[in-house]
């Protein structure tokens, strides 16, 4: 919790030129949340990117892993870059019932 330096209030988020601050009902306002909106931008980044590949689910292939939904034992495979090309490609399953997704967990 932030408290005003001027007032000693408690600071609420205010929504500042599509820019969340924390301000005060007295007109101080501590604009030192750009470091947590680097944080939240990235993590959308990443959720994007799994949506986009849930939608292509044309023709992966099956393959043998269990699903840690409903215990199915076949799943749709496919190996995806996601980063930097140094890194390792992610292996994605998808269940063949209940279309649940995961990664392999690495
Ligand atoms: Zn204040
Ligand atoms: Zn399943």
């Amino acid at each position: 919790m932030q408290f005003c330096p001027k007032c000693g209030s408690i600071l609420r988020p205010k929504v500042v030129r599509d820019k969340k601050v924390m301000a005060c009902t007295c007109g101080y306002v501590a604009d030192k949340s750009a470091a947590s909106n680097a944080v939240t931008f990235k993590k959308n980044v990443d959720e994007v990117k799994f949506d986009v590949i849930e939608k292509e689910e044309s023709a992966y292939p099956i393959a043998e892993a269990e699903c840690p939904k409903c215990k199915n034992k076949e799943a749709y495979s496919w190996t995806q870059q996601m980063r930097a090309g140094d890194e390792p490609e992610t292996h994605f399953f998808k269940c063949t019932k209940c279309q649940h997704t995961w990664r392999d967990g690495r």
